[in-house]
């Protein structure tokens, strides 16, 4: 059985109204022994919440909690102030997901530009890395991270759906590039290229969930144990087995959220 961990996913009450423990149990049973839990929406709810996972199932689950691009509009001085105090607790590994998305343009770019800076400052302040949304911003992301210093914390570019170019700035930073369901996807080929090629040492997998489930799940809610479909499929694109994917990237993953996943976990073997 492989030892995954998923690096991003999303377990809100709003897409698991029965909580996370019947999730989190399909997805040990799947093989995954870790989790980074993600919390971000439009108030500090979902930051808590993940905080809250996390330091209910230590050495199993990190969170990483922030402002999604998506909803900068509603960080007001309040928020921000509280934000600044969840990221400092130990249970929340990076700030996350920030980041800039011109796709959707829900916030206005100013200010979807404006706080990604800042939320750089922050982790850099706290000494934790920052977990990126990109899409359709490429230039401005990779402009922001490198003027703002991003590379003294470095982080994950979560998701990850540019292309090689893209890939060799963002490993320069320092960077984790981490691969979602869109890897499994026929059409994804410069997604397929950057799986393929990256270094084996800064390669992450995730579900995304509830977005994005790989095929052959694809247009079903996405939960982490569909996350075996996604590493396969890395795995096949880099000529090696799922269990070598499983191994580097659960090491990768301990390695960028500063946990210790899959050490305590019962492997089936007694001594
Ligand atoms: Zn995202
Ligand atoms: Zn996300």
């Amino acid at each position: 059985m492989p030892r995954l961990v998923d690096t991003h996913c999303h377990l809100d009450p709003q897409y698991f109204p029965g909580g996370v423990d019947e999730p989190l149990a399909r997805a040990r049973a799947a093989g995954l022994s870790g989790f980074v839990v993600i919390g971000v929406g439009s108030d500090l709810a979902p930051a808590r919440h993940a905080a809250a996972v996390a330091r209910a199932l230590p050495g199993e689950v990190r969170a990483v909690a922030g402002i999604h691009p998506h909803d900068v509009v509603t960080l007001d001085a309040a928020a921000e102030a509280e934000l600044d105090a969840i990221v400092r607790a130990d249970e929340v590994a990076a700030v996350g997901e920030i980041g800039l998305d011109y796709h959707y343009d829900h916030s206005p770019r100013d200010v979807q530009k404006a706080t990604f800076a800042r939320l750089i400052g922050l982790a850099r302040a706290v000494k934790k890395p920052i977990v990126v949304h990109t899409r359709s911003a490429a230039e401005d992301t990779l402009a922001i991270l490198e003027a703002e210093g991003a590379r003294d914390v470095g982080g994950v570019i979560h998701c990850f759906s540019e292309d090689r170019a893209f890939a060799e700035r963002a490993l320069d930073l320092g960077f984790y590039l981490s691969f979602s369901g869109i890897v499994t996807f026929k059409t994804a080929k410069s997604v397929h290229d950057v799986a393929a090629w990256a270094p084996a040492d800064r390669i992450l997998v995730e579900t995304d969930s509830p977005y994005l489930a790989p095929v052959p799940l694809r247009g079903k809610p996405c939960e982490p144990a569909y996350l075996v479909h996604t590493a396969r499929r890395v795995a096949e694109l880099r000529g090696i087995t799922l269990d070598e994917l499983a191994d580097v990237t659960t090491k990768n993953a301990s390695r960028a959220f500063g946990a210790t996943f899959g050490a305590g976990g019962d492997d089936g073997r007694t001594a």
